[in-house]
Formats: structure tokens, sequence, C-alpha cells
């Protein structure tokens, strides 16, 4: 697999407090990688460490491979497209002048992107309205064309729909979806709207307190999600070749535990599993929702 952000043991602490503990990540290309946490559980600061704007404690991470200690790191780092915490506009700039500003500043020859851009985020009728007139969702769709100016092929957005009401949030959704097919940018979006992530990541990575809990895939995802019935045995790769002769559809979750998905009869499988000397512990079944399971593993003691 290709990963163009990787991290691995990173940790940032501020004064004794660990905003990231041994973190590992991995961003694979062309996703749109969901990172969910709760308030605080340090997604802003790994945003911040990847972009260059804090230092690394202990721990490295990777932009196409380039280590953040490399002194490549900074040319791979113009790859990056970012909004950390809030859009960086001017105020008092329209749109077509803020984005003219961010050409100026990467040293852009031409302004030529500018109507292409305007168009992409929806932006093409403002005219010379300044920016500190717009509403949110439209500061944020500025600063995602701002972000883009630089021609990145990963986007990098913190928390872009808070605050914003379900018109903004759509029209932010229907642009990431835009920015990942059409134009092939990999996109890290945080975020602590499960819901409104579902919609769109492709992979997830579940934070808490500074730790990457879980790392999965949304096709890995659904799987958990499917109705199954789990069962528990002493040892899972003795039952395999039974599984295999039903054609019986499961998952090894570990040496103990197999999820099976096809819809078989419960008494029908503990007998056949004991006339051939296979020990069975338990057998339930589970169905688990997209709330349940980041519950399960971080935690409900905040609005998350
Ligand atoms: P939010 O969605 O609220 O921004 P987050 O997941 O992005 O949450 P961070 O902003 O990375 O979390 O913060 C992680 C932890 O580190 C929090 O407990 C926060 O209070 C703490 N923290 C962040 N920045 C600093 C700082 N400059 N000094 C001290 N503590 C900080």
């Amino acid at each position: 697999m290709n990963y163009v952000i990787e991290a691995a043991s990173l940790t940032k602490k501020y004064k004794n407090f660990k905003a990231l503990d041994d973190l590992n990540l991995h961003v694979p290309v062309g996703s749109i990688y969901g990172l969910i946490g709760k308030n605080g559980a340090g997604k802003t600061t790994l945003i911040r460490l990847i972009c260059g704007l804090q230092k690394v404690d202990t721990g490295e991470y990777y932009i196409y491979g380039i280590k953040n200690t490399d002194k490549e790191i900074l040319n791979v780092r113009s790859r990056i497209g970012a909004i950390v915490e809030t859009p960086a506009i001017y105020e008092n700039l329209s749109a077509r002048d803020n984005i003219i500003e961010e050409l100026t500043l990467l040293g852009s020859p031409t302004f030529d992107d500018v109507d292409e851009l305007l168009k992409l985020v929806g932006l093409s009728d403002v005219g010379a309205k300044k920016a500190g007139k717009f509403s949110l969702g439209m500061r944020q769709r500025l600063g995602i064309a701002i972000a883009l100016a630089g021609n990145p092929d990963i986007l990098i957005l913190d928390e872009p729909i808070n605050g914003l009401d379900p018109e903004g949030i759509i029209d932010i959704r229907e642009l990431i979806l835009k920015l990942n097919k059409e134009k092939n940018i990999t996109i890290l979006i945080s975020s602590h709207y499960l819901d409104e992530l579902s919609k769109i990541a492709t992979h997830y990575g579940f934070v808490d307190k500074g730790k990457m809990k879980k790392e999965i895939s949304k096709d890995e995802l659904i799987n958990k999600m499917k109705h199954r019935i789990v069962l528990k045995v002493n040892d899972a790769k003795k039952i395999i070749p039974y599984l295999d002769s039903q054609n019986i559809t499961y998952e090894i979750e570990n040496d103990k535990t197999i999820n099976i998905f096809s819809n078989i009869k419960i008494p029908k499988l503990i007998s056949d599993l004991s006339k051939n000397n296979l020990e069975v512990i338990d057998v339930l079944e589970a169905s688990e929702t997209l709330e349940n399971y980041f519950l399960n593993l971080i935690g409900s003691d905040d609005n998350a």
C-alpha cells in the first residue's frame, strides 16, 4: 500500500501533557481519510505537526516517504494545501483578490488559475464582495480555494464543517468529493462529526487522548456493521476447513474469534462442529451501529 502521509510513534507534549502519545497514522494515496476524535483528542496537534507549524518531540512522520527530519521535507510539504483551524483569508479583499494574493505569495508567474479556482469552489458569482461579508460556508470554500492555489495533491482540512448550516455542510461535502474524484487529491479531514464523515470517508483513523486507537477502511467498517455471528473458539485455525467446506463467509478476528457473515443455522453449526470434535466456547449474534463502534473505541464521556 502506498501512503502519502505516515506517522510512527509520534509524540507531542505541552509541558507534561501528552497531546500526542505514540501515535501512528497511514493515509493511503487517493483516500479521503477521516481523522475522527472528540474535542481535545489531538487532531489539530497532529495536523499542525504534519504541516510543519509545530515541532515533533519524538517519533517521526513521512510525506511521500520523505522523513520529517530530511531537508527534502520542505519541498515535499509544498504538495500539501491545508486549512488549519480557521481559513487564512483577508477580510478586506474579495474572493478573487484573496486568491491572487496567495498566488503572489507562492511566486506564481500567472493568475490564470483564478477563475477555475473560483468556479471549483462555487464562488464565481460573488464579484467584488469583501470576504469579511461572506457566510461561514463561503469563507470555508474560499479557504479551500486558497489552499488549492499551489496545486497541491494532498489537502488537509481541520474541522471544515464546524459551525456550518446544513446547506453549507452539503456544499463542503460535495466539494471534497469532487476534489478527490476529479482532481485526484488525497484528503485528510479531521472532524468530530462521525455521521457526516461517514458520508465521504474512504478510510478512518479513530484518535483518542493522543493515541491512534484504530485505522480502518470504509469497506472493513461496513463489514463490522453487518449482522454477524460471532464464534468464540479455542483455536480459530482448526475451524477454517469446516467453514470453507460449507462455503461460509467469515473473517478471523483473532485466534479465538471468528465472525460469520453467511446466513446459517446456529444449532446446525454447533452440532456439526461438535461432531468434528471442534470445541465452541460461545456463539452470539451481533450487529453494530457506527455510533456504537465509535463509542466502544473511544468512550462516551463527551459530546463526540
Ligand atoms: P479540537 O477539536 O477541540 O480542536 P483536537 O482533537 O484538535 O480538538 P488538539 O487541539 O490537538 O485537539 O488538542 C489536544 C490537547 O492538547 C488538548 O487537551 C488541548 O487542550 C492541548 N493543547 C493544544 N494546544 C496546546 C498548547 N499550545 N498548549 C497547551 N496545551 C495545548
